[in-house]
């Protein structure tokens, strides 16, 4: 019975070691221990961009082929975790170009990333040299566009 509460526990707080990037309507990082006891998982399905994925029975996201509209459909399907009053006006993840793969920065002519970005956050200094500026919200729809796989989010924990 001893053991059986500890590694209760351990399943727990193991989620919260590692940082993921969460959808944008949490309160605090703690209350996704709720998910634990949600066995429908409504908020995945509630997702038409299809980004929100279960990992440890915490949902987190992935941009793999899509981004981040801020629709608020998770937080109505959860409404307990994800609510729509929790609303962040960024996702919890910092957004960067890797240069050195990056087609303009090696003087090829792409804009794809800033073609997509709806909040005008990616500069370009001339044709080439794309920056991710400070509007950036982290919605990961540029990452799925680049043609050579250049841009990367890093979660961000303590948020
Ligand atoms: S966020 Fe809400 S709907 Fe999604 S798994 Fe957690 S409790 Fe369930
Ligand atoms: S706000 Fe919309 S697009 Fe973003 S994770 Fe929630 S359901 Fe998906
Ligand atoms: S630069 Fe930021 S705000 Fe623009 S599409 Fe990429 S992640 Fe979204």
């Amino acid at each position: 019975m001893k053991y059986a509460r500890r590694d209760f526990f351990k399943r727990l707080i193991k989620p919260f070691k590692k940082s993921y990037l969460y959808p944008p309507y949490y309160k605090d990082r703690a209350d996704f221990s709720f998910c634990l006891k949600c066995s429908e998982k409504p908020c995945v399905s509630a997702c038409e961009n299809e980004i929100i994925t279960i990992n440890d029975g915490i949902p987190i996201l992935k941009f793999n082929s899509s981004g981040c509209v801020f629709c608020d459909e998770c937080a109505k399907a959860c409404g307990k975790v994800l609510k729509v009053e929790n609303k962040r006006e960024k996702i919890n993840g910092e957004v960067a170009i890797d240069a050195s793969v990056c087609l303009a920065y090696n003087e090829s002519v792409c804009f794809s990333c800033q073609d997509v970005c709806e909040y005008d956050a990616i500069s370009f200094e001339g044709m080439f040299n794309p920056i991710i500026n400070e509007k950036c919200v982290s919605c990961g729809e540029c990452i799925s566009v680049c043609p050579t796989k250049a841009i990367e989010v890093k979660p961000c924990g303590g948020l």
